[in-house]
């Protein structure tokens, strides 16, 4: 076990703030993160874990423990029935090896979640999504390390309380829990997933015949290099905002002043308004501030050039957040975590 003292977070954050740690520690098994935890040196400090921090803004030196999350291997197992199989991944491995594993072995389910940065434990905590999955479509389990106890305890669906890009580990169990493993129940039978217009028409711009896992999710990587920046050219942490729920009779009204506004039945009573078409509206879109903005291509996406601060980015954020409650009466929440 290596503990290192204040440590600059700058590689450790696709925003690439430079925050630097009390202390930083790696696990990659679960008797080293207990172990870890009860480190004289660990144990009175809040702790802080970290996966592939694409989706943490610093903004402020981190006065924790960070432990950065480093558990891998993944594993499979017939069930009964011969059609599913659950695939139980350690937290550490980054996301897209799982997407790529899952296509490898012919088994469906995550193959539109391709490309989404960050590891496997990081997954259940917003429960991600992209292109009409979400991972809670199937996840069956997982297993957390109660940071209190060192307790090892294995969580269902029902009680991870999965929500649009929350669980329950964003509300009553935050900062309570360590993931170490997820187990998700994957078909040798997929229903292939292409209700999302642009996933149909790269399909055919790809001349692909038949459909398969390994075509959606080819599709899948192609939309997404084309539409987002690479953290690695450009520092951001993908979405900054939630897109919000609205009453349909709110939206109604704010159609008549804005006919244009696309928004997306969630309910009988709600309507999903893309954050990003707001903003834009606002007159956000590509406006650069000394070394931060909002990207040329996606509203929703804030981004740092370079050299810019995380409070700057909150900033930003929060001018944002204030003119579209101005302009449409509607308040935005972050999805990126702030520290
Ligand atoms: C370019 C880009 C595109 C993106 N696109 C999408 C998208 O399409 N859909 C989507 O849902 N998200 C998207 N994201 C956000 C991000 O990829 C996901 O939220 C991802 O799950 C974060 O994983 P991570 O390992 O980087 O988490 P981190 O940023 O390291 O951590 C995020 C939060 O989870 C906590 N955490 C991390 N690991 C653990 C663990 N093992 N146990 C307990 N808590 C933990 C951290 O403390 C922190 O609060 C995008 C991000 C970027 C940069």
């Amino acid at each position: 076990m290596q503990i290192k003292k204040e440590v600059s977070l700058k590689p450790y954050n696709t925003f690439g703030i430079d925050a630097k740690a009390s202390l930083l520690a790696e696990f990659s098994s679960t008797q080293e993160l207990q172990d870890i935890l009860q480190h004289p040196a660990v144990k009175p400090l809040p702790k802080l874990i970290l996966g592939g921090g694409s989706n943490v803004l610093f903004t402020q030196d981190v006065e924790a423990a960070v432990l950065l999350n480093r558990i891998k291997g993944i594993t499979q197992e017939d069930q009964p029935d011969g059609e599913h199989v659950l695939v139980k991944s350690g937290s550490g491995e980054t996301w897209h090896d799982l997407v790529l594993y899952s296509i490898e072995h012919h088994l469906g389910g995550i193959e539109n979640l391709s490309l989404i940065p960050g590891t496997v434990g990081a997954a259940p905590l917003q429960n991600i999504g992209a292109y009409g999955v979400e991972l809670k479509d199937t996840f069956y389990s997982l297993e957390a390390v109660e940071m209190e106890t060192g307790n090892l305890i294995t969580f269902t669906k029902d009680q991870c309380n999965f929500g649009y890009r929350e669980s329950i580990f964003k509300k009553d169990a935050k900062g309570k829990y360590i993931v170490t493993s997820v187990t998700l129940q994957l078909t040798r039978k997929p229903t292939f997933n292409t209700s999302y217009g642009a996933i149909t028409q790269t399909l055919e711009e790809m001349q692909v015949k038949e459909l398969s896992l390994k075509a959606i999710s080819d599709a899948v990587i192609h939309i997404r290099k084309s539409k987002l920046p690479d953290p690695a050219k450009i520092g951001n942490a993908g979405s900054f905002f939630k897109n919000p729920e609205i009453p349909i009779a709110q939206f109604e009204l704010l159609k008549e002043q804005y006919p244009n506004m696309p928004g997306y039945p969630v309910s009988e009573f709600t309507v999903k308004v893309p954050a990003g078409w707001m903003i834009e509206q606002c007159g956000w879109k590509g406006k650069v501030l000394g070394q931060h903005g909002v990207h040329k291509d996606q509203a929703l996406v804030l981004v740092n050039y370079g050299g810019a601060t995380g409070n700057e980015v909150k900033e930003l954020a929060y001018e944002i957040i204030h003119s579209v409650q101005e302009k449409f009466g509607i308040t935005l929440t972050p999805e990126v975590n702030i520290i």
